[in-house]
C-alpha cells in the first residue's frame, strides 16, 4: 500500500509519486523474456526523464534510448554506460550530432538520407567514424492512437526499405560511417502482437538481403511501444513479444535491442491532486482540483483514460468532470467519471501517470511544475523539488 495521504502531507500537491520497486519488476520481467539471447533493454528516456528514474534503470543494467542531446546528457549523467546509449529522432541538429559522435555512444539512429549526409560530413570534420543504424518505416498499421502511430508511410518517421538499402550501401562505401544496426519503432501503446511481428519480419528480411551483399549488422533494434493497461486493455505479454521477435529473426545472429518506455514506468506512477471545489453548472457536475493539463496533458491531448481513486470518501458516486484551474475548456483529467461527493482538500489519486506525465508538463498559466517523489523499499524521497515562482521567471527577470 502506498501512503498517499502521508506523501501529500509531506510534499504537498499536485505531486508525482513513482514506485521504484514496480519499475524494477517491469524491467526484470522484460529482461527475463529475452533471456538466453543477446539483448539490451534501452529505456526510452522521454517516457520519464527524471535523473533518478534513469539512474534507477541504469543500476538495473539498462541502456538508454534518447531523442535529443539533452536526453543523451541525462543518460550519461545518470550513469548509463556510453556503449548502451542510442540517439534517435527525426530532427537532429548539427551540434547534437557532433556531440553524440564525440560522446562515443553506441549508435545514432538515422531517419533520412539527408541526415546520413549530415552525419557523414560531421564525422569527416571530426576525422572519425560515426556508428549508425537506420530506422526503417515498414508501413505497418500498429492499430493505436494516430498521434502515437509511427510506422506508416504517412508518419514522419524512418525511411522506406529501398531508401534504407541505398543508405547502407552508401555508408559501406564511406570511410566516416560504420553501420552497426537496423531499427524500427511502429508506435506506442501497442496492444496487438501481430503488427510488431509483421514489422519484425519485414526488417529481418532486409537484414538478410543486406547480409547477402556483405553488409553485416550487429544490432536489431525493435523500438519500444509495448502497451500497458490503463483501463481494460488486453496487453502483450513480454514472453510472447520476445518469442515473436525471435521467430522473425530465425537463423540470424544479432543482439536484440528493445526500447521500452511506457511499459517500464506508466503503471508505476501516480499523480496526486487535491480537491479545491465542487460545482454544478445546470445538470453538469464538476470537481475542480489543483492539478491540471500543464501537469498531466494526456487526457487533453489524446483523450486518454486514467483511473481516478478518491481516498477516504464514502457516498454514492455520480458522473463528474475532473477539471484543473487552467483557462482552457480542454483542461480536464477525466470526463463523466464516477466519483463520490467531494470536499475541499479531499485527495484524488490519478493512476498510470508514470509515463508521458511529468515530462510532457509545462509552465502554462505560470504554474510551477509538481514535485516528484520516489518510493523504494518502503522509503520515500524527493527526486525533484517543486518549481517556485523564482524558478519560473529566472530566465526573464534579468531583461526587465
Ligand atoms: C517513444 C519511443 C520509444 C518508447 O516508446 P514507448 O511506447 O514508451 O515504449 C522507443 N523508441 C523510440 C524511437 C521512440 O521514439
Amino acid at each position: 500500500m502506498i501512503p498517499f495521504k502521508e506523501l501529500a502531507q509531506t510534499y504537498g500537491t499536485p505531486l508525482y509519486v513513482y514506485d521504484f520497486d514496480a519499475m524494477r519488476a517491469q524491467f526484470e520481467s522484460l529482461k527475463e523474456a529475452f533471456r538466453g539471447r543477446k539483448s539490451i533493454l534501452a529505456y526510452a528516456v522521454k517516457a520519464n526523464s527524471n535523473l533518478s528514474v534513469v539512474k534507477h534503470f541504469a543500476s538495473l543494467g539498462s541502456g538508454a534510448d534518447c531523442v535529443s542531446i539533452g536526453e543523451v546528457r541525462r543518460a550519461l549523467m545518470a550513469g548509463v554506460p556510453k556503449y548502451r546509449v542510442i540517439f534517435s529522432g527525426v530532427g537532429k541538429r548539427d551540434d547534437e550530432i557532433r556531440e553524440a559522435i564525440e560522446s562515443d555512444i553506441l549508435y545514432i539512429n538515422l531517419e533520412s538520407e539527408a541526415e546520413l549526409e549530415r552525419v557523414e560530413m560531421i564525422a569527416q570534420e571530426l576525422n572519425t567514424k560515426a556508428r549508425i543504424s537506420i530506422r526503417v518505416n515498414p508501413n505497418i498499421d500498429p492499430k493505436t492512437h494516430p498521434y502515437i502511430s509511427t510506422g506508416l508511410h504517412d508518419n514522419k518517421f524512418g525511411v522506406e526499405i529501398t531508401a534504407a538499402k541505398r543508405m547502407y550501401i552508401r555508408a559501406k562505401n564511406s570511410p566516416y560511417l560504420d553501420s552497426v544496426g537496423i531499427h524500427f519503432h511502429i508506435g506506442s501503446q501497442l496492444t496487438e502482437l501481430e503488427p510488431i511481428y509483421e514489422a519484425a519480419v519485414i526488417v529481418a528480411d532486409l537484414l538478410r538481403s543486406l547480409s547477402a551483399i556483405n553488409i553485416e549488422l550487429k544490432f536489431f533494434d525493435i523500438g519500444g511501444g509495448l502497451g500497458v493497461r490503463y483501463k481494460e486493455e488486453t496487453t502483450i505479454e513480454p514472453y510472447a513479444y520476445a518469442q515473436a521477435v525471435l521467430a522473425a529473426l530465425k537463423g540470424i545472429d544479432v543482439t536484440v535491442i528493445c526500447e521500452p518506455g511506457r511499459f517500464l514506468t506508466a503503471n508505476a506512477g501516480y499523480f496526486l491532486t487535491k480537491v479545491l471545489y465542487e460545482k454544478q453548472n445546470g445538470q453538469k457536475r464538476f470537481v475542480v482540483v489543483d492539478g491540471a493539463m500543464n501537469d498531466l496533458i494526456r487526457p487533453s491531448l489524446y483523450n486518454a483514460y486514467h483511473r481516478i481513486e478518491s481516498l477516504g470518501n464514502e457516498g454514492e458516486a455520480s458522473a463528474v468532470d475532473v477539471v484543473g484551474p487552467v483557462c482552457e475548456s480542454g483542461d480536464f483529467l477525466a470526463k463523466n467519471y464516477p466519483l463520490p461527493p467531494l470536499e475541499h482538500n479531499d485527495l484524488l489519486v490519478v493512476h498510470s501517470a508514470g509515463a508521458y506525465g511529468f515530462g510532457m508538463g509545462s509552465n502554462y498559466n505560470t504554474r510551477g511544475r509538481s514535485a516528484e517523489v520516489a518510493l523504494e523499499n518502503g522509503v520515500h524521497r524527493l527526486i525533484r523539488r517543486r518549481e517556485s515562482f523564482d524558478d519560473l521567471i529566472a530566465l526573464e527577470r534579468e531583461y526587465l
